[in-house]
């Protein structure tokens, strides 16, 4: 019988490296699997780390409640391979997108559907084995989404970069119809925003990122202009080409510097979205909120029906992907390292 390849986390702060198991049977509302694709999201590199940065030298410890070796990856695509007597639907051979924000089932967010914000999450590739592997298992076949005709690749990180972006713009949509919006940080989730946000809103979004090289990707994929936060005019600029700030803003770095450009940014009776997970600290005098009549808003990632929600629309809008490129799995330390160095154009996906 052939057996399960992983690239794990063996150590916190070290590197990936490849663990063989066996593949798990799935039992009851169980389905196995078979992994196709896995994007690599940044929050990955939080994990490898075993901590969040939360300013002023302080970090958020993440290491709690998993045993090592562990399977990061939570932007699956890939193939029904086997399902437990009662996994209702769940066809060998169906392609389908995992939803990897899988709650208790219990708690109150649970009940409201709001899994992805669960107290006690079984999140794929945060508290449960991941997709970083050959096959994945996954509690109920709920979770799996038909993706059909988008390709394996957008529908993984449809999982994750695409939810996030879409759930944050979904938020942001009564302020968008006031004026372009503006989107801070031109990564993964950024550059998936940017493909959203052309077809939820009227008018194309402004972008910002530090990066030349995302600049100039955010205007070949639509974006109406491009600012560089780190330009100590770009504010002003920004004010000025938006007749006073924008209405709806969403940061997607979510580190003290891209905060304070987005929120800097914003227009009176605007509003915030954080996604980002960059980390560090942020400060605002108290009296702006009311004086700028400024909403600063966070989420984590999306609800199921949300997933279900953004492939439907990546499907009815022909959704141009932001750019996708793929790796073979072996090599998820070197994607790692890659997005770690800031040399990632687009997402990784890795192929199993
Ligand atoms: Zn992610
Ligand atoms: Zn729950």
């Amino acid at each position: 019988m052939s057996r399960l390849h992983r690239q794990s986390l063996i150590a916190y702060g070290a590197p990936l490296c490849e663990t063989l198991a066996d593949i798990p049977e799935p039992r009851g509302s169980e389905v196995l699997v078979r992994v196709n694709r896995c994007g690599v999201c940044h929050s990955d590199l939080h994990m490898q780390d075993g901590y969040f940065l939360l300013g002023d030298e302080k970090k958020l410890d993440v290491r709690a409640g998993r045993t090592l070796p562990f399977t990061l990856g939570h932007e699956i695509a890939g193939v029904i391979e086997r399902a437990g007597a009662d996994a209702e639907g769940a066809t060998p051979g169906r392609p389908v997108a995992v939803y990897p924000w899988i709650g208790c089932g219990q708690c109150a967010a649970c009940r409201r559907g709001d899994e992805n914000i669960c107290a006690a999450p079984r999140h794929l590739g945060i508290q449960v084995d991941g997709g970083y592997a050959t096959h994945v298992l996954i509690p109920h076949p709920r979770y799996l989404i038909d993706f059909a005709p988008l390709t394996p690749s957008l529908a993984a990180t449809l999982m994750c970069s695409g939810l996030t972006a879409y759930a944050a713009l979904k938020r942001l949509a009564a302020h968008a119809a006031l004026g372009p919006a503006l989107l801070v940080g031109m990564g993964g989730v950024g550059m998936m925003g940017l493909a959203l946000a052309r077809v939820m809103f009227a008018q194309p979004p402004i972008v910002a990122d530090v990066d030349p090289a995302k600049r100039e990707a955010a205007l070949a994929a639509g974006a109406a202009a491009a600012f560089d936060p780190a330009d100590a005019g770009a504010r002003k600029a920004l004010l000025t080409a938006t007749g006073g700030g924008a209405y709806a803003v969403c940061d997607f770095v979510g580190s003290e510097r891209s905060l304070a450009f987005a929120s800097g940014a914003l227009a009176k009776g605007g509003k915030a979205l954080v996604t980002g997970l960059f980390g560090g600290s942020f400060t605002m005098p108290v009296a702006m909120f009311s004086l700028k009549a400024i909403a600063i808003e966070g989420i984590q990632t999306g609800t199921l029906a949300e997933a279900r929600e953004v492939v439907d629309l990546a499907r009815r809008w022909k959704l141009a992907a932001p750019v996708l490129t793929e790796r073979p799995l072996a090599q998820a330390q070197a994607a790692l390292e890659a997005l770690r160095a800031g040399r990632v154009v687009g997402r990784v996906v890795l192929t199993a």
